[in-house]
């Protein structure tokens, strides 16, 4: 058996343990392959095993992969940092956002959304624990921006996506995944916001708390491809 195929089972069983002791749904939680510095061919192996959704973060490379996997049925996850003058290249090649966080953001990936495509999937990145250089949201901003988004016809807002801070102990990062599933509660009992269904959150060292948190999106990189090559 290969290091991915083996990474890939080892990984669906934590996520397959996490959720039947926390008594919820192991299928409910999604696996993005988070492929940024990695080859081509570790993309298609990973395909081969039957993973179907990829996050890229720097779009100049996202951009190159794409194009060579165009014939694939792969659905591109953005998850990098967005840059407002890059903002056509995500409209154009992906099928989920997950890190806007402005207005302005979202009013130009809407602008810039090709009509033959169905609306962008866009999550709000939230600054669960208000780091002061940390990209995202505030929580107290988060409803706003959310009913505005929900307003443009391009965009289809899913739900929210954190990254908890670096330094923080086990507990700490469950309460940050805890604090990110309640605003979407809240934001759930807006009329206009009841069709959220998404929280993306939990990587390769913290997965357990995010999916015991009840995440439905997991962004795996290096638990599944081992360590990037710059
Ligand atoms: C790189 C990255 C990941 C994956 O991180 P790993 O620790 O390699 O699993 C997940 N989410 C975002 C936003 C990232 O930039």
């Amino acid at each position: 058996m290969s290091e991915l195929s083996k990474g890939l089972q080892h990984l669906q069983q934590r996520i397959r343990q996490t959720a039947l002791t926390a008594h919820s749904n192991p299928d409910a939680v999604q696996i993005i392959a988070v492929s940024k510095l990695q080859s081509l061919e570790k993309l298609q192996a990973a395909y081969d095993l039957g993973i179907r959704h990829f996050g890229e973060n720097y779009l100049q490379e996202a951009i190159g992969k794409i194009t060579r996997l165009k014939n694939y049925p792969i659905t591109w996850h953005f998850i990098g940092k967005i840059q407002s003058n890059k903002t056509r290249q995500i409209a154009e090649h992906f099928s989920w956002c997950h890190t806007l966080d402005q207005l302005k953001i979202a009013q130009r990936l809407n602008d810039q959304r090709p009509l033959y495509l169905t609306p962008l999937q866009v999550c709000i990145q939230v600054n669960i624990d208000n780091e002061p250089q940390k990209a995202g949201a505030t929580v107290e901003e988060t409803e706003t921006l959310a009913l505005s988004i929900q307003a443009f016809s391009n965009l289809q807002l899913r739900g929210l996506m954190c990254i908890p801070q670096a330094e923080a102990s086990p507990t700490e990062t469950q309460t940050s995944f805890y604090r990110l599933r309640k605003l979407l509660n809240q934001l759930q009992k807006h009329p206009q916001l009841q069709t959220l269904d998404t929280l993306s959150m939990g990587m390769s060292a913290d997965l357990e708390l995010a999916v015991a948190e009840g995440a439905t999106f997991v962004r795996i990189g290096t638990a599944l491809f081992g360590e990037r090559h710059p």
